[in-house]
This record gives C-alpha cells, sequence and structure tokens, in this order.
C-alpha cells in the first residue's frame, strides 16, 4: 500500500547489541539532554517572588471605585447585574442618610454588593455596563482558596481604600507603587 505523505519511519527491528542492551549509552545520552538544558533560558518564573507583566487589556479582579473624596461611586442602579452573562453580581440598594454624604457620592447605595469569583468569566461587561465608573477589573487576581465561601466577594474585598484617610493603600490598589 502507497504511503500518502513521506512522514512514516520504519522500525528498526535488528537485535540490539551489547551496550544497546546495558542502557548506559541511553542514559548518557538522557543526561547530556538535561544539562543542555540548565544553560537555556528557562520558561518559568518563580512565581510569587518574580511576576510577569501583564498584558495591558488583562482584566483581573473587580474593584469598586471612589470619588476624589473618598466616597463610593456606586449608587446600587443594578446595570452591571443585568449586563453580567455569568449571573455573578447581587446586590442590596439602601438610601443615603442625612450625615452619610461623606461615604456614598449618590442618594443610593450598594449596602450589600457581592460577587461569586467561582462564576465570573472575566469579560469585563460589568465595567462597561456603569453608568457611574463605580467598577472596573484590576491587574489583580483573585487568590487561591480553600473553601467555596471564599470565593464570594463582598464589599470588604472589592472596594478600594480610602484615598483620603488611607493614600498608601489606594495607590498600591491603583497600582501606583
Ligand atoms: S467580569 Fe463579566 S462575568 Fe465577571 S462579574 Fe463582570 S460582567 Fe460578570
Ligand atoms: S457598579 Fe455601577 S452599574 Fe453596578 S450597581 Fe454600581 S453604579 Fe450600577
Amino acid at each position: 500500500m502507497n504511503a500518502l505523505t513521506n512522514k512514516a519511519k520504519a522500525v528498526d527491528r535488528r537485535p540490539m547489541t551489547w551496550l544497546e542492551r546495558i542502557y548506559l549509552w541511553n542514559i548518557a545520552k538522557g543526561m547530556a539532554i538535561t544539562l543542555r538544558h540548565f544553560f537555556k533560558k528557562k520558561a518559568t518564573i518563580k512565581y510569587p517572588e518574580e511576576k510577569r507583566p501583564f498584558s495591558p487589556v488583562f482584566r483581573g479582579t473587580q474593584v469598586l471605585n471612589r470619588d476624589e473624596e473618598g466616597r463610593e461611586r456606586c449608587t446600587a442602579c443594578g446595570l452591571c447585574a443585568v449586563a453580567c452573562p455569568a449571573e455573578a453580581i447581587t446586590m442590596e440598594a439602601a438610601e443615603r442618610k442625612p450625615g452619610e454624604e461623606h461615604l456614598y457620592r449618590e442618594e443610593k447605595y450598594a449596602a450589600r454588593y457581592e460577587i461569586n469569583m467561582l462564576r465570573c468569566i472575566f469579560c469585563g461587561l460589568c465595567e462597561e455596563a456603569c453608568p457611574k465608573d463605580a467598577i472596573y477589573l484590576s491587574e489583580t487576581f483573585a487568590p487561591a482558596n480553600y473553601q467555596r465561601k471564599g470565593f464570594i466577594y463582598g464589599k470588604p474585598e472589592l472596594l478600594i481604600p480610602d484615598p483620603k484617610t488611607q493614600p498608601e493603600e489606594y495607590a498600591k490598589a491603583k497600582g501606583q507603587h
């Protein structure tokens, strides 16, 4: 039968020589290959000490944004939850009380805001849907966790530090340090 391509290799069925039977030659050949790789540029990095730069279009964990005065921007309109194809976002709205103007920018705010990171596909549609610039996808990713409930991120995990009271943490979260 004619071969369709010339990729076929004939199997060498000759009996093994004494040198081949003791495998030393093959072990030496294998060691030489290993040794050669010692001096090649490594494809792996020593994470977490060493980190690869992210692509400019990388989409990581969500951050709930504050304005320049440190007030929460989210007005709990629910547009991000509606836009989310994975139905990963849930929230509860509350009304801002007199005296809370320094905490919340709008009259309505998210008393509870949760993202199920096990559902999230990091598509970025929540960021695009938000009319208040209140949520964006950062350059960090959700760390590993042993518990499923550890992947339900609430406001303590999502809300960016206050630029007025925690300027260093805020700058770090913004990637400025
Ligand atoms: S990134 Fe996409 S999947 Fe994740 S919460 Fe936002 S809209 Fe939903
Ligand atoms: S993050 Fe934006 S879109 Fe989502 S509820 Fe808050 S203001 Fe609305």
